[in-house]
């Protein structure tokens, strides 16, 4: 999608709230001897949208990771919605169950139907009663465009459908915070807008997102900020225009050079 089709995000959406949603003090993070995060220093706050691009390996996806204890950091301080983040079994399931995460390959589960996939956290999690949690499950497939697939299973679906699924599960978790870990980068050309289309959807509505991507049109149009990573290190960040058109750093100009 070239950027300059897309008209920005209304400017009402711009961020006012002091709360801070999620926040990383000096987080580093090694795998074995590796040191994947660097110093890494991140406040978002609520209703915030940030977009993070940088190369393979930069460590986006640690970092996004680490933000739901996916991944475990070992030095720094990582803040989620006032919890911190330590090896407190307890608070790990809190986090969790406010935090969404949508993946690059979807990680539907195969041998449920959609609508199953939808009500299995709300229920077990949640302890939701299941006709409560199917009808929540339908308002969201509703509003991902695809209530009719409901009772079938995720290997019948398009790339794009299932991604759109995986969304709808997220939210009938009523999450806080969404992660998006390259949710159109396994799909075909045709499918990427109609996911796109639906965590603009989400923007609008003012969820606080962190989205590693690189489609620069989506960071355009919904970013409040454009944060760029390499090296395990957050090397610029700034909203998206100033980023676009004056990146700072070399590296900024060879990976934009490279994905523009
Ligand atoms: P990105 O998402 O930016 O491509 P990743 O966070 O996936 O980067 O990975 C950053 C670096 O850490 C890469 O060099 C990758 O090979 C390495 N890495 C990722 N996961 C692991 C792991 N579980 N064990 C060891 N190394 C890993
Ligand atoms: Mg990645």
């Amino acid at each position: 999608v070239a950027a300059e089709e897309l008209p920005p995000v209304a400017p009402a959406l711009t961020v006012s709230s002091t709360d801070v949603a999620v926040e990383m003090v000096d987080v580093n993070k090694w795998y074995g001897e590796f040191h994947v995060l660097r110093d890494i220093n991140l406040k978002v706050m609520r209703g915030e949208r940030i977009v993070i691009c940088g190369p393979s390996g930069s460590g986006k996806s640690t970092l996004i990771r680490c933000v739901n204890r996916l991944e475990e950091h070992q030095k720094g301080q990582i803040v989620v919605d006032g919890k911190e983040l330590t090896n407190d079994l307890r608070k790990i399931d809190e986090v969790r169950r406010e935090v969404g995460m949508v993946f690059q390959h979807f990680n539907l589960f195969p041998h449920l139907t959609i609508l199953e996939n939808c009500t299995l956290a709300p229920i077990n999690v949640r302890k939701m009663p299941k006709r409560e949690a199917e009808d929540i499950a339908m308002h969201y497939l509703n509003r991902v465009k695809i209530p009719e697939q409901a009772n079938k299973y995720p290997g019948q679906l398009s790339g794009g459908q299932q991604q759109r699924v995986a969304i709808a599960r997220s939210l009938c978790m009523n999450p806080r915070v969404m992660l998006f870990d390259e949710p159109t980068s396994a799909l075909d050309p045709e499918m990427i807008k109609e996911v796109l289309d639906v965590m603009v959807g989400l923007a609008l509505e003012g969820m606080t997102m962190i989205c590693v991507t690189h489609e620069m049109g989506f960071a355009r149009q919904v970013a409040n900020r454009v944060i760029f990573m390499d090296g395990g290190q957050i090397i610029e960040q700034n909203d998206p225009v100033s980023f676009f058109t004056n990146p700072q750093h070399e590296r900024t100009k060879l990976f934009l050079s490279q994905i523009l």
